[in-house]
């Protein structure tokens, strides 16, 4: 594909659990806004194209806090930064939009709002609690989770794990296959990369260690 080609297919609209993110040699660090709550967090919302390929930085659309006037209070709980390199959240979101955002075909208002409609339309966290899939450091097969939330969404999302610096695997990023309308969710294409397996670990909440306790 040539770099020109801003053509995708679908959205990957990707959640990440905190813990799992923290919970890793590199670690994490809060937002200035404050402990994200113990629930999934919104990574991102990712054009992506059949053949596994996606385009990026699509246009020089500068991230224009203004747009996202009415929504900042959403975005601050929902869509936090955890990476040390900012703990402004404008930050990574500006770093989704030129990176992925441009790419989307929607304004910067609707690309932010769409993101929030898809977490707050299909809630992640609840439907595995609904499963007994809990926080509490136990391992779950990814069967069990993959079942779940296919029950939620009508289609299997893919499941994206980490490790901990002791070597367990534990489930870090939910990938979920979205419509090119941004709101309907569709059997996903194709593959992530390094689908897991087995069973993972679902770390604790707020045990995580972090490098710079807020
Ligand atoms: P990682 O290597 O940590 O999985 O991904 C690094 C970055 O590459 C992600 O933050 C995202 O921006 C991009 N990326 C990884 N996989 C995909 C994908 O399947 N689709 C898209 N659109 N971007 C991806
Ligand atoms: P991606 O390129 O994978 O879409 O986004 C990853 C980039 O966003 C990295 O530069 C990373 O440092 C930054 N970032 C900021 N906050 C977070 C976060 O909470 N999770 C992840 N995965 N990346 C974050
Ligand atoms: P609502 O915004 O309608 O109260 O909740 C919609 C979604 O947000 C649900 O998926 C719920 O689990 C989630 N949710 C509720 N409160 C919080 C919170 O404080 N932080 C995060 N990240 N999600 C929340």
């Amino acid at each position: 594909k040539r770099k020109s080609d801003n053509s995708f297919d679908y959205f990957l609209m990707v959640q990440q659990w905190p813990a799992s993110y923290c919970d890793t040699k590199k670690g994490c660090c809060f937002p200035v806004t404050g402990e994200p709550g113990p629930f999934f967090g919104i990574h991102g919302l990712w054009p992506n194209r059949n053949d596994g390929t996606y385009p990026s930085s699509c246009g020089n659309e500068a991230f224009d806090p203004s747009e996202l006037a009415g929504v900042v209070d959403h975005l601050n709980t929902k869509w936090g930064t955890l990476a040390c390199k900012s703990r402004y959240n404008e930050d990574f979101w500006e770093h989704e939009w030129s990176k992925h955002g441009t790419c989307s075909g929607l304004t910067q208002h609707q690309y932010f709002q769409a993101s929030l409609d898809l977490y707050n339309n299909f809630d992640i966290t609840g439907a595995l609690r609904n499963a007994g899939i809990v926080p509490d450091d136990r391992f779950y097969s990814i069967a069990n989770i993959t079942s779940a939330l296919t029950e939620l969404l009508g289609f299997a999302p893919q499941i994206e794990c980490n490790k901990d610096p002791e070597g367990n695997r534990q489930l870090h990023q939910v990938y979920i296959c979205v419509a090119k309308d941004a709101s309907t969710i569709i059997e996903c294409p194709a593959s992530i990369r390094n689908p897991c397996q087995g069973s993972v670990q679902f770390p604790v909440y707020g045990s995580a260690p972090s490098r710079h306790a807020v």
